[in-house]
């Protein structure tokens, strides 16, 4: 059976199996297939009960709103990259978890809203922290129930979907002019997936689905109307995410709690030494990117 590339349609390669490094919810061996046109990279094929593969450990779970908001001020970054660009309006976060930014938005006097497939984390968002939220795991069924929004955000969103592209037209059609999508994903052109390949911690078999280089969001959006704005990974979020990277990949070596703890301190020197490299544009672990819809 021919592994065909969602995007370009061509048939792609074996590229290498890889484990639940991170989360060691399964055994199982999953395969990932590279496109040697455009570079995409996915998982073949997407197991049917992808839900089953989220611990209940994976989102954290705040008890109150107070422990939410604690937790919600390293995500104040996000808010700052979205008034660059758009300072008040309508917004949509698709797969908030928990909804710290979603919190942080309504805050800043955005109307914000969700679409998210966890129940209980939809329960949360509804009854304690006041944010409109539909429960499903069909993105694209729910965005067309939803109305138009002046800011869509995904934040590590797009790598859980099967479908990104069906999802990306639902989205643009969801944006009012001038409106803007703002994504951030893993990176498969980072320096650190080139060195850690398999074990790379971003890659979370089999939770993400798909790596999508940066060229390919770009040249979708631009296809569908949209202009880019924001290319980058150095970003807070995405240099957060180097160190993530290292701690892990070496964390994920053990399962014992405490050689863990120890590993993490190895994964952070990693992560001093590397610095300067994943601190170039382009090489970073995380990209986030802002694409506005042109009137
Ligand atoms: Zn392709």
């Amino acid at each position: 059976m021919k592994k065909l590339c969602s995007y370009c349609h061509t048939e792609a390669k074996p590229y290498f199996r890889s484990r639940d490094y991170n989360r060691r919810v399964t055994q199982e061996i999953f395969a990932y297939y590279c496109c040697p046109n455009c570079g995409l990279i996915f998982i073949f094929p997407v197991p049917e009960d992808l839900g089953d593969y989220y611990p209940p450990t994976y989102h954290f779970a705040p008890e109150t709103l107070g422990i939410l908001k604690a937790n919600a001020a390293h995500e104040r970054y996000k808010i700052k990259i979205i008034q660059q660009y758009v300072k008040q309006g309508g917004l949509l976060e698709i797969g908030p978890s928990y909804g710290c930014f979603t919190y942080l938005a309504k805050n800043a006097g955005f109307e914000a809203e969700a679409i998210e497939m966890d129940a209980e984390c939809s329960k949360f968002l509804n009854e304690v922290a006041g944010i409109l939220t539909i429960n499903s795991s069909d993105v694209c069924g729910a965005l067309r129930t939803v109305k138009s929004y002046d800011v869509i955000a995904m934040w590590h969103v797009i790598e859980h979907l099967p479908n990104p592209w069906e999802t990306l037209e639902g989205i643009c059609e969801k944006l009012n002019y001038n409106g803007i999508l703002v994504l951030a994903a893993p990176n498969p052109d980072a320096f650190q997936f080139h060195i850690l390949g398999r074990y790379w911690p971003h890659l979370d078999a089999p939770r993400h689905v798909m790596l999508i280089p940066i060229k390919l969001l770009v040249e979708k959006m631009e296809a569908l109307g949209m202009r880019v704005e924001l290319i980058t990974t150095t970003d807070e979020g995405g240099l957060g995410w180097n160190i993530f990277g290292w701690e892990f990949f070496f964390s994920n070596m053990c399962a014992d709690l405490m050689v863990k703890k120890m590993l993490k301190i190895v994964g952070r020197a990693a992560a001093r030494l590397f610095s300067l490299i994943e601190k170039m544009e382009g090489k970073g672990s995380a990209y986030t990117l802002v694409f506005r819809k042109k009137v």
